[in-house]
């Protein structure tokens, strides 16, 4: 991977960056991503964003030396407190789990406002970005859902709206799996489903042999419900 050619991965999250977005990328690493749009697309303003001051000084360093420091300004900062009030209108997060990004987006919630998209990738527990969205009104639009090199993404986006909008009568099943994955569901979906199925089975049964309190009848029960919800899918 480089600035002129994107890891399936991230190619997947570029491809939501709305042509002539102000955008900021957040954990940007490298800056692949905003050097990538930079040159390809007619973004004329990126913020690369790290909280580490390694990976801060190989964006920087990449930056400089594309030529790109007109257009990306790379910020050393944790979460979205690196952008300034109304800066972009898109925001990125690729290549962190699930949590750690919903929680960069609550703790950055003042920066939002005048945000029209996010475009997320984590690489696991899409369910904590999905819940998040529901609690704050961010609608999705769109799911992807790609193996690369024996490892399964999923790429979410999302636009202010009404969350409800995007999930049919099942919304705890639409949480778990994504309401755009299950109706265009593929190989990947069904291979993250089976194998997720197959670790929750494998941890029912250690809980069976464990002392049975109310805690581990409650995570049983938990285990039993997801198993049957994907066992439902595909059984459709
Ligand atoms: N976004 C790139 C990609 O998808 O290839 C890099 C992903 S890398 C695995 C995650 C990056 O996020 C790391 O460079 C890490 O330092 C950065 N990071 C983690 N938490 C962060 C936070 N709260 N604010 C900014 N950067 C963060």
């Amino acid at each position: 991977m480089n600035t002129d050619k994107l890891s399936v991965r991230l190619a997947a999250v570029a491809k939501y960056v709305p042509e002539g977005a102000r955008m900021a990328d957040i954990g940007s690493d490298h800056a692949y991503l905003p050097c990538f749009l930079a040159k390809n697309t007619s973004i004329p303003f990126a913020i690369a964003g790290e909280v580490v001051e390694g990976p801060f000084k190989s964006a920087k360093n990449n930056v400089m030396s594309e030529g790109l420091t007109e257009v990306i300004s790379v910020r050393l900062g944790n979460g979205l407190e690196v952008i300034r009030p109304e800066e972009v209108d898109c925001i990125t997060i690729a290549g962190m789990g699930g949590a750690l990004i919903a929680s960069i987006l609550e703790n950055g919630k003042d920066k939002l406002s005048t945000v029209k998209r996010l475009v997320l990738q984590p690489n696991i527990s899409a369910n904590s970005i999905r819940k998040w969205f529901l609690e704050n009104n961010w609608q999705l639009i769109a799911e992807e859902i790609l193996e690369e090199d024996g490892k399964i993404y999923e790429v979410l986006v999302a636009e202010q709206g009404n969350p409800l909008k995007s999930y049919s009568s099942n919304l705890d099943l639409g949480l778990l799996m994504g309401p755009f994955l299950l109706q265009n569901q593929n190989e990947a979906f069904w291979k993250k489903w089976e194998a997720e199925k197959n670790n929750w089975l494998k941890i029912y049964k250690q809980l069976e042999n464990a002392a049975q309190t109310q805690e581990t009848i409650e995570k049983k029960e938990e285990l039993l419900n997801k198993i049957k919800m994907v066992e439902e899918v595909f059984a459709r």
